[in-house]
């Protein structure tokens, strides 16, 4: 079984996340790293391998140079190659762009896919459109939001957990499934692991190398613009109760004047 794990590495949730003067995110002014719920991604494609002889997993990465950062992380959890989609004509991409290239990027996984894993939304553009749109332009299903995952022969069958309850999907391969963060609890990557992942195969594509048309990537063809950024206001100072016996009383009262309870 030849499985694919969509990852993408995003600036460090605990450093100060910093918009440019385009309102776009300044990716240069964080730490980064492989997104967590990509580990979960390739956590849930190393227990399919593992289930499966003889499969082997591809990790796929659309971003700059330093993106093999996170590639070589994915790999020396137990990944067996990369495909790093990498070029200057990419920046400033927005989802349909980056769907579409990614869609190309996975037409030339060598030895194709029959899965397709991804995380359900990453921790820095929170679209969380990519996996639905990557399916629909290679025309086949996607289970999102999966938080249990069984395939058998050539189905799938999904455990769908969104805040509107609980969703059992079925599908036949080749599939896209995107994970929660209930799925699994990521391996760390081992000493053995992160030196083999010195010497495993990381192919470079570029837009050429992939067949992706340089007029439909990029910022100059970004169907949506950023209009106007500004700071998150400071939080407010909020209300201090003293209890002079009759905190409870003041906790409902407050609770109720903002329509809590
Ligand atoms: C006008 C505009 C300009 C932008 N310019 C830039 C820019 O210069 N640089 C930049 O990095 N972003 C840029 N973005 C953001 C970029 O378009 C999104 O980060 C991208 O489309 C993915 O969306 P998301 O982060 O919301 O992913 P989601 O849909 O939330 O991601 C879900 C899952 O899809 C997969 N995935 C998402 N993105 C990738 C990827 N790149 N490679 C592999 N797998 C992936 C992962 O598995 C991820 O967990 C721009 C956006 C807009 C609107």
């Amino acid at each position: 079984m030849n499985i694919v794990v969509l990852v993408k590495q995003v600036p460090d949730t605990y450093s100060e996340r910093k918009l440019n003067s385009d309102g776009i995110l300044d990716r240069e002014a964080s730490d980064a790293v492989l997104d967590e719920i990509n580990e979960r991604a390739v956590e849930a494609a190393l227990q399919l391998k593992e289930a499966n002889d003889g499969s082997e997993v591809t990790v796929l990465t659309m971003g700059p140079d330093r993106a093999t950062d996170a590639i070589r992380k994915a790999l020396s959890m137990g990944a067996d190659k990369a495909v790093h989609l990498s070029d200057e004509a990419l920046a400033g991409t927005d989802y349909i762009g980056t769907a579409k290239a990614l869609a190309k990027a996975l037409g030339k996984v060598e030895g194709g896919y029959d899965v397709i894993f991804a995380g359900n939304e990453a921790s820095d553009g929170r679209g969380g459109a990519i996996p639905a749109m990557v399916a629909e332009l290679l025309g086949i299903p996607a289970l999102t939001h999966a938080q249990e995952v069984s395939i058998e022969g050539g189905t799938v069958n999904v455990t769908r957990a969104t805040d509107d309850g609980i969703t059992k999907l079925t599908a036949q391969l080749p599939a896209v499934i995107s994970v929660n963060e209930k799925i699994n609890e990521p391996r760390y990557p081992s000493f053995k692991g992160i030196m083999a992942a010195k010497k495993k195969p990381v192919t470079t594509l570029s837009i050429a190398d992939a067949g992706i048309d340089a007029s439909e990537v990029g910022l100059a063809s970004a169907l949506s613009t950023v209009t106007s950024a500004a700071p998150k206001p400071p939080k407010s100072a909020g209300e201090k109760i003293e209890d002079e016996g009759d905190g409870g009383t003041k906790i409902a009262q407050f609770l109720a004047a903002q329509k809590l309870i």
